[in-house]
């Protein structure tokens, strides 16, 4: 009798670790929940959040025992209970220990990373100064049938969602497995019409409700990659910031076709990924990119501002292993062969041209910024007095943040009405 009312209250619990699991799946996380318990008292919640926290330690445990913690203004946790839908990992089981959890009750068992009796089993090790009572397998089923469903949704996700064009090639992921990749989570889309199904990759970091939203257009030589270190400068100061890879570029599908590219597909696919995604509020960065600038001329009202920036061109000699991870052949560089051309050719772009220049000429806002030379499509910009190159540099990026993020924020906008 007295087994059967424990196993009710423990999985009495473990439902409402579950219910925290969910919680962590619809933030797209891998969903595992966890609860503190004393004796009848729900003390604290968690569920993992390393993605959305950029933080490896945000585990459903961790979260848990620093609230638990918290609400007792004691960090000994003695005489509490932990409820977990995943078998603890050695990070975990080493602060339930510090706390002196007198009891954890998991759900599903993880064979590769648990160690509560699978890899290890830390929380019997008598050589340890504590040690502290496991139960596994609680509503194992339920737990075990979550994490396979947000694992099977993200296997599946791609291939049926994104199936890839006869007329383009794709990168395999295994090209930017030696790439760092950051907290953000890669994004795709492909139901854009300019897109006609080929697959858009893009950055999405920071709040997205941030006050400004933050769109960088990268070069002719370039990719999202490269400007990393400006999308965590800006997310890091509250800015929501969107890092799109152009069609023929970074982890977008490519075309096998130069001809498929002109700016003016360019300038259309990026209009139709900023409705779709509502933007508003955008501060638009190009580096080499001043076809880009007529995209406010399309989209007016989305717009608080823009900045240019000229950075050197890395030549052949100083191509690195971020810069052709992309393209592993010759047949993947039509879009920066194309885009380089198109360059040369003076852009072709004569009408977009015009329209950015009567844009922003016609503009009440705050003056665009220019790092290094304006285009002529920016011709009244302010130059930021930094160094050419310093968006590639973490110091460089923070140092373009600092001195941007202020100058664009609503309070000091001076457009009328805004
Ligand atoms: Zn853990």
């Amino acid at each position: 009798m007295i087994e059967a009312a424990q196993r009710q209250r423990d999985e009495h619990w473990m439902r409402l670790a579950l219910a925290q699991a969910r919680e962590a799946l619809a933030a797209a996380e891998v969903p595992v929940g966890a609860v503190l318990v004393r004796g009848d008292t729900l003390l604290a919640t968690g569920r993992n959040a390393p993605r959305a926290q950029c933080d490896p330690t945000a585990h459903a445990e961790i979260a848990a025992l620093r609230a638990g913690a918290a609400a007792l203004g004691n960090y000994r946790l003695s005489g509490c209970t932990l409820y977990v839908t995943l078998e603890p990992c050695a990070m975990c089981a080493g602060a339930l220990l510090h706390a002196r959890v007198d009891r954890v009750v998991y759900g599903a068992a993880d064979p590769k990373t648990g160690v509560a009796g699978s890899v290890l089993d830390l929380f019997a090790e008598q050589r340890l100064n504590h040690q502290t009572r496991v139960q596994g397998g609680v509503l194992a089923h339920e737990c075990t049938a979550l994490l396979a469903q947000f694992f099977q949704a993200r296997r599946r996700a791609h291939k049926a969602v994104h199936p890839l064009r006869d007329d383009a090639l794709r990168t395999p992921d295994a090209r930017f497995e030696p790439l760092a990749q950051g907290c953000h989570a890669p994004r795709y889309l492909s139901d854009l019409p300019a897109l006609d199904r080929l697959r858009l990759h893009w950055v999405d970091a920071g709040p997205p409700g941030a006050a400004r939203t933050w769109l960088l257009v990268h070069g002719p030589g370039q990719w999202s990659h490269a400007l990393r270190p400006l999308v965590d400068a800006l997310a890091g100061q509250g800015q929501r910031v969107l890092a799109p890879d152009l069609p023929g570029f970074g982890r977008s599908d490519k075309p096998k076709r130069e001809a498929a590219h002109s700016l003016a597909w360019h300038r259309q696919v990026l209009a139709q990924f900023i409705e779709q995604l509502d933007l508003r509020g955008i501060v638009l960065l190009v580096q080499d990119a001043p076809w880009a600038l007529a995209l406010p001329a399309l989209l007016p009202g989305r717009f608080a501002g823009a900045v240019s920036v000229a950075s050197p061109l890395p030549g052949r000699a100083s191509r690195s292993a971020v810069a052709d991870a992309p393209y592993p052949d010759a047949g993947h560089r039509a879009g920066p062969r194309a885009l380089a051309r198109l360059r040369e050719q003076g852009d072709g772009d004569e009408d977009g041209s015009a329209q950015a220049r009567r844009f922003w000429q016609d503009w009440t806002g705050p003056a665009p910024l220019a790092l290094g030379k304006a285009p002529a499509e920016l011709a009244g910009a302010r130059a930021l007095a930094l160094a050419p190159g310093a968006l590639l540099t973490a110091a460089g990026a923070q140092a373009l943040a600092a001195q941007a993020v202020p100058y664009f924020s609503p309070s000091t906008e001076q457009a009328p009405g805004a």
